[in-house]
């Protein structure tokens, strides 16, 4: 387990600024003193998701999500508190002392690190074989077919895998790494045969070879095209899923290309590699690839920390246009603005540019439509509206379109739209799509869509507005007067000289909150917001703490309010006290003589409620 004293874990944070890190994650603009954005959290159309420098921390007016830099972290990565602050002390170079003994994450770590360095190197060794072999020579050719600048091939650590098919194999066992590994690294291929016995071998054999990068750097698999279009095997390859890569949560050229993404505001999806290359050394840096057709869930939530806006480029192949349907949900959940532009007929992004040049990219990127109205388009064209049959096969297809957006007034807006290219009673067509969704309801998937995208934090925060609302006095005054406190307006000091102690905190959030302010005011005689968002545990008092922090109060009077939550705080203290003298009084008998004492004192009670 790796150690970390708070003392550590505060000095990692404190060299870190929370605006420079949230905005590689959300796109952040300035507000005054403050930073926003959209929430990551819960799903929102104007900003409610506030960062302040100057707290260094950030808070969410919507849902409440709120925090410091290491909860942001682990919020968004969905990580351990470790590794948040893993993560921060390697981009400051710190590293972090180990102690001794190995539990299973971090032999986990260390396995995923092994993993990476044998992709790096395997790519590195194939770089080289391009660059300046002789066996590369074929490969070289090929890319200068295809136009791939030297200084692409560079950036891009290309390379080139031998047609003998051990020398990866061999490469590595030179330096340690051990056929097993390999295999473990995604880069070799076991023999059909045999059931997977023997070494196997190199899987990108014969192929010119395309490093995949994470999203911060490192290489975490390889892909390849064959360069003999006779050769055995298909056209592209990549690595199998590993412990460091999968698929569909991975986006080739997103490394490279995500500073460029966040400046334009808007990313470029391709499909190949090739198509990456070409765009991204013709000027358009604001690219990726899917290498795959459709956009995974991952990939897109992966593309959200950088831009709201996607551009699809496609040609008028029908696989891109169902590729671009399919995609609809996840982007609407994730409240993407997808365009997509077209190419002509039999062209693919890398031959357009190839042919064109990228000024008349530029353009066809400007001409871009939303995708919803491009499968209009596409649908009407398709299906030939001259004839009966093609009119009615559109409109099912455009009612099937239309059906996913979920948004009812851009709905209504294409609805219009449809029906006047269909040529067809809008009303009548608007009704049709009305019964179509009922029965997407009836059948169960929208349903299954609403729940997935309304988070969970927003609905504890209705739920908790709802408890607010049916509190009592006190408990209002217990939370008046923790922001009092989280804030600085009064101190510890002037706190318990009103002799409130933890245990008058009652509502059990505040109770939490209590327990952790006075704990850490015995052990340094201080408050910093910094150290009691770090000292608390649960994500939800963060968020509680933090929206204090940036909670806009501007009392007339600090000290009048202060003194009205005492006096609340300490009624209930009373109340219960009155209740029980009242117990007391009925218990005994009229002449007892301590009655007269219990009376006086149950009625000075009740003046100081009154009074309070
Ligand atoms: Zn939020």
């Amino acid at each position: 387990m790796k150690h970390l004293s708070q003392e550590k874990v505060y000095q990692i944070v404190q060299g870190i600024d929370i605006i420079e890190v949230i905005s590689e994650f959300v796109q952040l603009n300035k507000a005054g003193k403050e930073f926003v954005g959209l929430c990551p959290f819960h799903k929102e159309k104007t900003p409610s998701f506030t960062v302040s420098p100057a707290k260094q921390l950030f808070y969410c007016f919507g849902c409440g999500a709120g925090g410091d830099i290491l909860s942001f972290l682990m919020k968004y990565e969905n990580c351990s508190f470790v590794e948040a602050v893993e993560f921060l002390a390697q981009r400051q170079g710190i590293t972090i002392a180990e102690k001794k003994g190995e539990p299973f994450e971090d032999s986990k770590r260390r396995e995923k690190e092994l993993l990476i360095q044998i992709n790096e190197l395997a790519a590195q060794y194939y770089h080289e074989l391009l660059m300046s072999s002789s066996a590369g020579r074929a490969a070289r050719k090929y890319l200068d077919f295809r136009q791939i600048a030297l200084q692409t091939r560079k950036e891009f650590c290309l390379g080139y895998s031998k047609d003998s098919g051990k020398d990866l194999l061999s490469f590595l066992q030179k330096r340690d790494i051990s056929p097993t590994w390999a295999k473990e690294a995604g880069l070799i291929s076991t023999p059909h045969q045999g059931g997977g016995e023997g070494e196997g071998y190199d899987r990108f054999r014969g192929r010119v070879t395309f490093p995949i990068y994470s999203h911060d750097g490192k290489i975490i698999a390889l892909g390849g095209r064959k360069i003999d279009e006779k050769a055995f095997g298909p056209k592209y390859l990549n690595s199998s899923e590993t412990g460091v890569y999968s698929k569909s949560s991975s986006l080739y050229g997103l490394f490279q290309a995500k500073q460029f993404i966040r400046a334009t505001g808007l990313a470029i999806v391709v499909e190949g590699y090739l198509d990456f290359l070409s765009l991204y050394q013709g000027g358009f840096k604001n690219t990726v690839a899917t290498l795959g057709t459709a956009l995974t869930h991952g990939q897109v939530k992966l593309l959200k920390r950088y831009t709201n806006k996607v551009i699809f480029l496609y040609d008028a192949d029908q696989a891109g246009i169902s590729a671009t349907l399919r995609g609809l949900d996840i982007f609407q959940q994730q409240d993407i603005d997808v365009q997509v532009a077209m190419l002509p007929s039999g062209h693919d992004p890398d031959s357009f540019v190839r042919q064109y040049g990228p000024q008349e990219l530029s353009k066809r990127i400007a001409q871009s439509r939303p995708a919803i109205e491009f499968l209009i388009h596409q649908s009407i064209q398709r299906s030939g509206i001259s004839t009966v049959e093609g009119k009615v096969k559109a409109t099912k297809e455009i009612l099937l379109i239309l059906s996913k957006v979920s948004d009812p007034l851009v709905r209504m807006e294409y609805v219009k739209l449809a029906a006047k290219h269909l040529n067809i009673n809008e009303e009548m067509f608007a009704d049709e799509l009305q019964r179509k969704i009922q029965e997407g309801r009836r059948g169960g998937w929208r349903q299954a869509t609403r729940a997935g995208s309304s988070s969970p934090s927003l609905k504890e925060g209705i739920d908790c507005g709802r408890l607010l609302a049916a509190a009592d006095a006190t408990q209002v005054a217990e939370r008046m007067l923790m922001g009092l406190i989280c804030r600085g307006h009064v101190s510890m000091d002037e706190v318990l000289a009103e002799s409130i102690n933890e245990s008058d905190f009652q509502s059990e959030s505040m109770r939490e909150i209590a327990q952790v302010v006075y704990s850490l005011w015995r052990d340094r005689k201080r408050l910093v917001s910094e150290e009691l968002i770090l000292a608390l545990k649960d994500e939800k008092l963060k968020g509680v703490v933090s929206g204090f922090l940036f909670e806009e109060v501007n009392y007339e009077d600090t000290k009048r309010v202060f003194q009205d939550c005492v006096a609340k705080i300490k009624s209930r203290e009373l109340t219960r006290k009155l209740q029980s003298l009242h117990h007391e009084i009925k218990s005994r008998s009229e002449n007892d003589s301590e009655i007269n004492r219990l009376l006086k004192e149950y009625s000075e009670i009740k003046k100081r409620i009154i009074i309070g």
